[in-house]
Formats: C-alpha cells, structure tokens, sequence
C-alpha cells in the first residue's frame, strides 16, 4: 500500500468541512479505553455498548447504518443530518483521520493512504478551506490521551505475548520437543477475528475487553496499567498450577491468542506481529515450527 509520510509541520487541507463522508464503509477498530470513552458518551455500560454497537468482542465499531455514501453503510454512531453521536467520546482512529499513526523504532510517525489526500474525494470542498499543519490537526482533533492510550496497550499486549513465551519457553514444554504450539500460534495470526474470539472464549474476551475498572477517564496510562495487572492476576491464577505438557499448549495459545486480539484492536497486524513473535521464539531456542 502506498503511503504519504508527514511531518508535523506539514501544511495540509486539514480543516474538517463535517460532511461525514468518512463515516461510512470504514473499519473503526477499538482498545478497552476506547470502549469506555464511547459508553461514557453513549451514557451506558461498557458491555452494553460492545453488545448494541461493536462486533468481534467489542474491538470494532458496527458499521451497520444506513446506506450512504458510495453505496456503503454508515458507523452505528452516526445519526444523518446530525453526524457522530458520540463525538467527544470517538476513538482516535476517527480523531487521525484523513491521517495514520505508526511507531517504528519508538518514533511515531504521521502518514496517509496513498498519493493523493483522502479527503478530495468525499468532501472536494476543504480544498477552500484554511489549511493546517499536521501539529495544529492533531491538537485541534485532541488524539493526546488517545494516542497515550493506544501505547500503553502495546505495552499491555507485549505483556500477554510474554506470558505466553514464558508458558512455552521456560516451562519445559518447548524443550519436551512439542511440534504444536509455534503452527497454532502461527494460525491464529491469520485467523478471521469471529473465530479468534471464539477460540479465545467469552470470559477471557470479557476479562480482556471489558476490565471491571473505577478511574477517571483522564488518565488512559492508569487504565491500562490497572488493566494489565488484572489480566496478569487472572493468568497467574489459572496457570498458576498447569502441569501437563498439553495444559501448558493450551494456555501458551489462549494467551498468545488474547495478545493477538488485543493487537488487532490497536490497529496492528496480527499476521505480521505472530510472524515477528514465533521468529524471537526460535532465537531463544523454541523448536517445532515446521513452518505451516
Ligand atoms: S472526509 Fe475529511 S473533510 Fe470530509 S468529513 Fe471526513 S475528515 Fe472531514
Ligand atoms: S465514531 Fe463517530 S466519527 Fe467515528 S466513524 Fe463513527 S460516527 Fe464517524
């Protein structure tokens, strides 16, 4: 995919004409925090929010509205004549639009999809429009919490994929010359997200995405600490006292399958990241990928 790099002081059409073209026929993925601040906004429960408006868990938004532009169905949050309805609360994929965000090598960058600016198409009409840079956009947009959020949960995601390397590298099991572990980890990073979560199973998926968590909404950073060390007690709690060979499979999956999921949730590539993850495995010694 080809993608335009920016810096922050870039100068682009970047002033919103609010047409909501956007809002139709995207994929508007979700972390935990994100979940809260919507059903904050929506004034409901965290679970009634995933279960009225999201979809594989609650790591997406339905896009299930009415038929719009481009023939395509808008967001479950978008009312028509009126926009988002949840515009304070809405996640920061929807803040960074037309823009992406990426780390590599601890330095975020700022991008968007292909040569031209993604907004001509749907609303030609910001060309008119005083143009901002990238800074001034995102500022405007308030993505600071936001993208404070997205990566303290790339923290909370390596910590499961951790728990997972320790339940398949330090246990014995990658030592007892198990050949089924690394290709389960491997098809997961490529499995559709329904059957992932189905995998995963309702009481991590809920452990996972909807944390039983009393913060100020301000504070993403606690959140997602305090998130961390309820998934670590609940791992230390069930795996605490596997034994078999075959329960340390099991749980070396299910938890390499939650990081997986929570990865998808922040906008990385699962297939990617597993690919990534089963390559560190091997350097530390893990045997029995044969490949699939
Ligand atoms: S496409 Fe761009 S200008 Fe149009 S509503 Fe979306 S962000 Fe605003
Ligand atoms: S959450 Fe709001 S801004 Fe984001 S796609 Fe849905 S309606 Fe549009």
């Amino acid at each position: 995919m080809i993608t335009t790099k920016l810096s922050l002081h870039d100068i682009l059409p970047l002033t919103c004409s609010r047409s909501g073209t956007c809002c139709f026929g995207k994929s508007v993925l979700l972390n935990p925090w994100e979940l809260l601040c919507l059903a904050t906004e929506k004034k409901i429960t965290p679970r009634q929010f995933r279960d009225r408006y999201c979809e594989f868990g609650g790591i997406r938004l339905r896009f299930d509205g009415a038929i719009g532009w481009k023939g395509q169905h808008a967001c479950s949050q978008y009312i028509a004549d009126f926009g988002c309805s949840v515009h304070l609360g809405r996640p920061l994929s929807c803040r960074l639009y037309p823009l992406g965000r990426q780390i590599q090598s601890e330095e975020v960058h700022y991008m968007f999809e292909g040569n031209e600016f993604p907004c001509l198409e749907g609303c030609p009409e910001v060309s008119g429009l005083p143009q901002l840079t990238v800074d001034e956009y995102l500022k405007g947009q308030a993505t600071g919490l936001f993208e404070k959020a997205q990566d303290a949960y790339l923290e909370v995601m390596q910590n499961m994929a951790d728990i997972a390397f320790e339940l398949f590298l330090d246990s014995g099991l990658s030592e007892s010359g198990d050949t089924k572990t690394l290709p389960l980890w491997r098809k997961m990073g490529s499995e559709p997200p329904q059957e992932l979560v189905d995998r995963i199973g309702v009481d991590w998926i809920d452990c996972l995405i909807l944390p039983e968590i009393t913060i100020n909404l301000e504070d993403p950073i606690s959140f997602a600490q305090k998130h961390n060390d309820l998934l670590q007690a609940k791992a230390q709690q069930q795996f605490g006292a596997t034994q078999t060979n075959q329960e340390l499979h099991e749980d070396s999956v299910l938890l390499m399958g939650a990081a997986l999921h929570l990865a998808r949730g922040i906008g990385a590539n699962p297939e990617t990241l597993v690919d990534h993850w089963i390559e560190t495995a091997r350097e530390n010694g893990a045997k029995g990928d044969d490949g699939l």
